[in-house]
């Protein structure tokens, strides 16, 4: 009998849920609201129900699946599985490995959500295989996974791989929910690129396609400014051109530290496509060591959605199997 392994992508809003066989192929996937009420408590069971209506639904029994690999949105303490915080479920030092045992009866491996979204690039999508990569995901905000030699870089307190926060702009910068101010997230995230855009338009009032859109609904969005830089509009093209200058910075500074054989872009922002990766790819150049600009490829992510899930699966199979 084919075994199958379990992925599971935690999310704010979702959850998303996967059987994958052993060659990373999704066997079938679905997705349950992630229920917050009273701190996170009932989102374990949840998904031990999910898995187990699925199950009968497919007429299929638990022998069937080796594990379960799950991303949570927060630092992980990798000795434990316990999640040290995460802020959008109400979850501080929460035992999600220990509970999702109990609670499924399977093993259960835990990591953090951006880091298996690496690890599925890495295995099934933009990485190609790639054993050194670091991918930054654009979405509402910017995260991010590093992996040297087919290993996730967890760090010693489970916050590595937080690219999202490096520093571009040292004084002055707009803040950041870490408390910080002008990390890479306040500029290069789909809210990040949407404020500088409404600043620009506020700033200015030469003509742009961009202060139509901002003055019939109110508000810019990060996909209104690529749209219209593919109309060559020059606003959008300076704010483009902004963003990814600080990304191409923030990713050179990186990569001369860790010489990565792909940099994957992924998050609702790499939508833009070819322009945006090489937009990024133009400044990298600039400031990556040359033997480092030389090897590093830079894709944009083609798992979507899916990465999460993937990567749990390559988790249980790393770690159980
Ligand atoms: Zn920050």
């Amino acid at each position: 009998m084919e075994q199958w392994l379990v992925g599971v992508d935690l999310g704010g809003t979702t959850v998303k849920l996967a059987f994958v066989n052993m060659y990373g192929e999704i066997i079938c996937k679905w997705e349950i609201p992630t229920d917050k009420s009273e701190q996170g408590k009932h989102i374990t069971t949840h998904i031990a129900k999910a898995i187990d209506e699925k199950l009968r639904e497919l007429d299929e029994s638990k022998e069937r699946l080796v594990g379960i690999g799950i991303g949570a949105p927060g630092p992980v303490n990798m000795a434990t599985g316990d999640i040290y915080e995460a802020v959008n479920l109400g979850w501080k030092n929460y035992p999600l490995k220990d509970r999702l045992e109990m609670e499924t009866g399977l093993p259960v491996v835990v990591d953090n959500d951006a880091n298996i979204a690496a690890i599925g690039e890495m295995w099934k999508g933009a990485g190609d295989g790639a054993k050194n990569l670091i991918l930054v995901t654009l979405g509402t905000g910017v995260g991010g996974g590093v992996i040297v030699n087919g290993q996730i870089v967890h760090g010693t307190n489970g916050a590595g791989g937080e690219i999202g926060h490096i520093t571009s702009i040292p004084e002055g910068g707009a803040s950041c929910n870490c408390g910080k101010t002008g990390c890479l997230e306040t500029i290069a995230s789909a809210t990040g690129i949407a404020r500088i855009a409404t600043e620009r338009l506020q700033q200015m009032n030469e003509p742009s396609c961009l202060q139509d859109v901002w003055k019939t609904s109110g508000t810019v969005t990060a996909k209104d400014v690529f749209d219209a830089a593919k109309e060559n509009d020059t606003l959008a093209l300076q704010i483009v051109d902004e963003v990814t200058f600080h990304l191409g910075l923030a990713l050179a500074n990186l990569a001369n530290g860790l010489n990565p054989e792909k940099i994957v872009i992924g998050g609702g922002v790499s939508k833009a496509g070819d322009m945006l990766a090489q937009a990024v790819a133009r400044h990298f150049k600039r400031f990556a060591f040359p033997r480092v600009a030389e090897a590093a490829d830079i894709v944009i992510a083609t798992l979507g959605n899916d990465a999460g899930v993937i990567g749990g699966a390559w988790l249980v199979k790393e770690n159980i199997v």
